[in-house]
């Protein structure tokens, strides 16, 4: 047995036949041109020829993966319009004299070159697209456009691995056939890897040299741990099938819980809802039947650019959140930037030496109010299109909660100066601080809920990075401490008649769901896949459960 090593970038077990796929690429020659005219000419039809590829490919993907994640396409085709791109070739025509095809490929790695070199791994990962449209249209150039020709096809179901692959040929794997993949290059921040963990398709990325001779070798593929097993032995063999077999049937079990409702002895119901941070999550939320989205971490709208999202734009994404969760409340976090979420043009500026206790969340709201002013604009506008809160993070004092009403109040005032169409929207807080909870009777009745972010919660009260490893053993069990917080948040939440939920990891925790449920919690939200998992353990707890009276 050989053993390769990757980032994993899909998560999911799949075993088969390796089928190593090498695309003979036309060598790269460097062609020059006498006719400058003819040849920019023969430029812009291969390009205008590129965005009809794509525009066919983006309606493709739209079928396959949703909007969202198609969106990718639509974003080649943008480059191929980019005036730098287009400048960048023709001038290499125009003074270089040379072809059209290797204009476009020196204006590709010279413009992946620029992403390549940028520190946001974001960024960096957006070098693989340039060079794909590029690629695009000097294939187009050498008389080989067209999807069918770039396609990969695998006629019996395999495990492929190949140098790398392009979104477009992601997008278009036969799924059937396909049963995993593994790239020798490429990230996990890739759109390659996004597709991949939207088709749910095991993957493994960044894996180093495959060899050509492991091709038709049984393998399998761990795309939770990013590990390649080459020939198994029959120990890892059966590990593995094992692990898949219990995958399914736990999969097939839980389906019995698909649309059940989960009520206590004395009526309280308690849901199970999901934790998102895109609009394709929810779909994907939706689909594992989460009872509406208890946490959607807007700061990741902010992430991946160099300034913050426009009032509209995110009014178009939170509209689009409200509308596909269809009813059922969608809250939506205002932005938690700082700490492990840096977010460069936001938290840059200045260095702190405890990012986790410096400026971030709610503080840096509040330090830079127009954007939390956009921000409610937006999701103001956005409340009249379904079921909307909104939920401040990392409070410790009531005068934030004051702060924040302000600025939501001035964002309400300045839509109804401008006659502007909102609706309602419940504004709640997340508990994740010892003051926090220790000051949960007085922040109570200035809330509309409270919903209880473990991680946070856990980290701070235990003093222990949630990042550090060498000190994960302070909380692999919920700590006492924490469990006297969480019942006395509740109970104060409980005399007020607010209700709480809990959104940090410890929701999908079914070792605990007894202990939150009986402490008061009514809401338990987690990564969509754990919903059904949660479901079943609230299920099971309810028949024994004797909720505390609050
Ligand atoms: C939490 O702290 O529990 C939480 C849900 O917020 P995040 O993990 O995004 O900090
Ligand atoms: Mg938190």
């Amino acid at each position: 047995m050989n053993m390769i090593y990757g980032k994993g970038a899909s998560g999911g077990i799949a075993a088969g036949i390796l089928k190593i796929i090498r695309r003979e690429r036309p060598a790269v020659r460097e062609e020059t041109c006498t006719d400058v005219t003819a040849e920019t000419a023969k430029l812009h039809a291969a390009l205008a020829k590129a965005e009809d590829e794509l525009d066919l490919l983006y309606g493709e993907a739209v079928r396959k993966v949703g909007e969202k994640e198609a969106a990718i396409f639509e974003i080649h085709r943008m480059m191929l319009t980019d005036e730098d791109f287009v400048t960048e070739a023709e001038n290499f025509i125009r003074n270089g004299h040379s072809s059209a095809a290797t204009a476009v490929r020196k204006a590709g790695t010279a413009l992946a070159e620029i992403f390549g070199a940028m520190e946001d791994d974001y960024m960096k990962a957006r070098a693989a697209d340039i060079l794909a449209v590029s690629e695009r249209v000097t294939d187009i150039l050498g008389g080989c456009g067209g999807e069918e020709g770039r396609t990969i096809t695998v006629t019996q179901p395999s495990v492929i691995a190949a140098h790398d692959l392009t979104p477009a040929e992601t997008v278009m794997l036969d799924r059937k056939m396909v049963l995993g993949f593994v790239t020798e290059g490429g990230s996990a921040m890739s759109h390659t890897a996004i597709l991949a963990r939207t088709m749910d398709i095991p993957a493994i990325v960044a894996a180093g040299e495959i060899p050509d001779r492991y091709d038709g070798c049984p393998v399998v593929l761990d795309g939770n741990e990013g590990v390649l097993y080459v020939e198994p032995d029959e120990g890892t063999e059966s590990r593995f099938a094992e692990a898949m077999r219990e995958a399914e049937d736990e999969r097939r079990r839980l389906e019995r819980f698909r649309g059940k409702t989960c009520v206590l002895s004395d009526g309280t119901r308690v849901s199970v809802a999901a934790n998102v941070g895109s609009l394709a999550d929810i779909d994907e939320a939706m689909r594992c039947d989460a009872e509406g989205i208890g946490l959607f971490r807007s700061e990741f709208l902010f992430m991946g650019r160099t300034s913050p999202p426009t009032e509209e734009e995110q009014f178009e994404i939170y509209k689009q959140a409200a509308l596909k969760t269809n009813g059922r409340e969608c809250v939506i976090r205002t932005l938690d930037a700082g700490a492990d979420k840096q977010i460069g043009y936001l938290t840059g500026d200045a260095h702190e030496a405890n990012p986790a206790l410096g400026l971030r969340a709610v503080r840096l709201c509040l330090a830079k109010p127009e954007l939390l002013r956009a921000q409610f604009r937006a999701l103001y506008r956005a409340a009249l299109f379904g079921n909307l809160s909104a939920m401040i993070p990392l409070i410790v004092l009531p005068e934030e909660i004051r702060e924040v009403r302000a600025v939501a109040k001035a964002a309400q005032e300045s839509l109804q100066a401008e006659t502007a169409a909102f609706g309602k929207l419940r504004v709640g807080i997340m508990i994740e601080t010892p003051s926090a909870a220790l000051l949960a009777d007085r922040l109570a009745p200035m809330t509309d809920f409270f919903s209880i972010g473990t991680n946070d919660l856990i980290q701070y009260t235990m003093a222990a990075d949630r990042e550090n490893p060498a000190v994960a053993y302070l909380t692999r069990e919920l700590p006492e401490s924490v469990r006297r917080l969480i019942r006395s948040v509740c109970a104060a939440a409980g005399r007020e008649g607010i209700p709480v939920s809990v959104c940090g990891e410890l929701a999908a925790d079914v070792r605990e769901t007894k202990f939150l449920v009986e402490a008061g919690v009514t809401k338990l939200s987690v990564s969509p896949p754990g919903v059904l998992r949660v479901r079943e353990s609230v299920m099971r707890e309810a028949s024994r459960l004797v909720p505390v009276s609050r």
